[in-house]
């Protein structure tokens, strides 16, 4: 019915906005300062300042902003959140300048379109309409960096806002899941392993450990793992993999043909459903080398080592029980079906802070992460009009 407006999205009032984010090359190895600071004068020309926290190296920051209950306080209320950097388009054909907005057929491709400059856009554009409001409860805004990269940024996030005892009674986290409640996904562990053996000539083998040898291995006991994980369970049907898993997507060792290697280096995840301890299956792996393999290989040679050092941690979001945020979207999308995510976003980290959160946002995931990434300008309405939603929601009964 709308599609008459559809090419050009100048009904979409948050257009402004997400072009300008767009146009910001956040892509995680970069800064994201540039996207920050936009939104901070912003912000600050409305009058709201915002808090920012900086990552160690300066070059990054989050970003919390707080429009404070008509009585004045800023506790408690509700969070909207997204990250603001993207994945990489290195080696991917795009059809338009994936840093800029490009309107076709009634879609917008840019990088982070979908995922999820969209959605931050949109709750950006609705400044106005929260200000407007004479809220019951506070609402935040919160933008983090270095999600994609295993939620690095929203902790620095989370620790200062219990420093400051924000402690908000709820979040929505606007990864895209089609504007439909999403309850739950699966946590992410991600881990680098190096395996030190004894560098020897290769006519000497028995001199030296192969620290591919016995990474390899360690990259099998992981492999099996997983797949008693498979075979065995637990299982959850709500996800479209409704198993734990565990695979190896990095490795790396040895300098020459004709020497044995003295080091390997492997990085490997555990996803794992919310009922399932992640921490006792690395646990178990860990184990693994430290009673089984090393021992033989200090028998080789005592200098042998296995060490392990965890690059990120995403904790699982369960749904264990539905926070009044959870009803609130439900009631407000009007869907009241389970849905579980197989993507891990900062949700988990959310919740395990104490904050009941929900994922609700505009476009899909298969859209994202990949060449031509979209959002549908349809679905960037309906996040307009359910954001819309939300605020009323929050304004004091008259
Ligand atoms: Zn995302």
């Amino acid at each position: 019915m709308t599609d008459a407006l559809a090419p050009t999205g100048a009904d979409i009032a948050a257009m402004p906005w997400i072009e300008r984010l767009l146009a910001f090359d956040t892509t995680s190895r970069n800064s994201n300062l540039g996207l920050i600071e936009t939104v901070r004068d912003h912000l600050r020309s409305a009058g709201v300042e915002p808090v920012l926290t900086h990552h160690a190296s300066g070059a990054k920051a989050n970003l919390f902003a707080t429009l404070p209950a008509h009585d004045g306080s800023s506790t408690g209320g509700i969070v909207l959140s997204g990250h603001t950097d993207v994945v990489p388009v290195d080696g991917q054909a795009w059809s338009s300048d994936p840093f800029r907005a490009s309107l076709r057929d009634g879609k917008l491709y840019a990088r982070g379109a979908c995922d999820m400059k969209g959605f931050i856009g949109t709750a950006l554009s609705l400044l106005p309409a929260m200000q407007a409001t004479r809220l019951a409860k506070p609402l935040h805004l919160a933008l983090s960096f270095d999600e994609e990269v295993g939620c690095v940024g929203a902790p620095l996030m989370i620790i200062d806002l219990q420093a400051r005892g924000v402690l908000p009674e709820g979040c929505i986290v606007g990864e895209p899941t089609g504007m439909r409640p999403v309850v739950a996904h699966k946590g992410i562990n991600l881990y680098r392993c190096r395996v030190h053996g004894h560098a020897a000539h290769s006519a000497l083998t028995p001199q030296g450990v192969n620290a591919i040898e016995y990474a390899a291995r360690m990259i099998c006991f992981i492999r099996d793992l997983a797949d008693k994980h498979r075979a065995e369970g637990p299982y959850d049907p709500h996800f479209e993999v409704p198993f734990t898993t565990a695979q190896t997507g990095m490795v790396s060792g040895g300098i020459a043909n004709n020497v044995v290697p003295a080091l390997c280096e492997f990085s490997f995840q555990v996803r794992n459903l919310p009922t399932v301890n992640a921490d006792q299956i690395i646990r178990q792996i860990q184990s693994h080398a430290q009673d089984v393999l090393l021992p033989r290989m200090r028998a080789e040679h005592p200098d042998a080592g296995i060490e392990f050092s965890r690059i990120a941690v995403a904790p699982a979001l369960d749904d264990a029980q539905e926070g009044a945020i959870t009803q609130l979207v439900r009631a407000l999308t009007q869907d009241h079906d389970k849905r579980k995510a197989s993507y891990g976003t900062e949700a988990g980290l959310f919740k395990a802070a104490g904050i009941p959160t929900v994922i609700c946002g505009p476009g899909h995931i298969e859209q994202a992460h990949k060449a031509d990434e979209f959002v549908a300008l349809e679905q960037l309405r309906e996040c307009e009009s359910f954001l819309r939603r939300v605020i009323r929601s929050m304004a004091v009964a008259d």
